[in-house]
C-alpha cells in the first residue's frame, strides 16, 4: 500500500514501514493517511518546496522474515516499529536493523517507534527501554498509538524533516 500526500510536488520521498507482523504498521499508515493531509504539511516540511511522501507498507512480507532488496530500493527513510505489549517484537528490532543495514541504501534515516502505547495495562516495554535502544542505535524514538492517534503524525514528520535536511537542504 502507498499513500500519496499531494498531487504535484518538487520532491518525492519514499518511506518504509518495517517491524514484526502485528505491531500496527498498517494502522499507523492508515491513521497518518486519514488525518494528516493539511496545507501546513507543506509549510512544515517543504518551506517553498512541495514534498510528496510515498509510504510503503510491507503487505505481510515480514511474516517470512525476508524483506527483499527491491522493497528497500530508493527508500530514504524507515519507520521501524515494535509493539510495547510484545517483548518479542522489541527484541527483534536489532534483527530488523541488521536487515536494513544489509539491504537499504547507506545513510537511510531511521526512527524507532514503540506502538500501542494506549495499552497501558498490557505494556511490557517501558518508554525508557525504547529510548535506551534508540540511543544505542543512534536514532530518534517516539512512543505512538495508532488507535488513540498519539504521535503518529509526529513520527512520520520527524522522519520526513530529517530526510529533507539531509537530502534537499544539502543540495541547495
Ligand atoms: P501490522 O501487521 O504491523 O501491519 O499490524 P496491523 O496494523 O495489522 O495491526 C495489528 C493489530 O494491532 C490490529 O488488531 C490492530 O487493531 C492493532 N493495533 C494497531 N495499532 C494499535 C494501537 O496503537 N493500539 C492498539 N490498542 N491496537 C493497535
Amino acid at each position: 500500500m502507498s499513500a500519496a500526500k499531494s498531487s504535484t510536488y518538487d520532491h518525492l520521498i519514499k518511506l518504509l514501514l518495517i517491524g514484526d507482523s502485528g505491531v500496527g504498521k498498517s494502522c499507523l499508515l492508515m491513521r497518518f493517511s486519514d488525518d494528516s493531509f493539511t496545507p501546513s504539511f507543506i509549510t512544515t516540511i517543504g518551506i517553498g518546496k512541495r514534498i510528496k511522501l510515498q509510504i510503503w507498507d510491507t503487505a505481510g512480507q515480514e511474516r517470512f522474515r525476508t524483506i527483499t532488496t527491491a522493497y528497500y530500493r530508493g527508500a530514504m527513510g524507515i519507520l521501524l516499529a515494535y509493539d510495547v505489549t510484545d517483548e518479542r517484537s522489541f527484541n527483534n528490532v536489532r534483527n530488523w536493523v541488521r536487515n536494513i543495514e544489509q539491504n537499504a541504501t547507506q545513510g537511510v534515516d531511521l526512527i524507532l517507534v514503540g506502538n500501542k502505547c494506549d495499552m497501558t495495562d498490557k505494556k511490557v516495554i517501558s518508554k525508557e527501554q525504547g529510548q535506551e535502544l534508540a540511543e544505542e542505535l543512534g536514532i530518534k524514538f517516539l512512543e505512538t498509538s495508532a488507535k488513540a492517534n498519539l504521535n503518529v503524525d509526529e513520527a512520520f514528520f520527524t522522519l520526513a524533516r530529517d530526510i529533507k535536511k539531509r537530502l534537499i537542504d544539502n543540495q541547495a
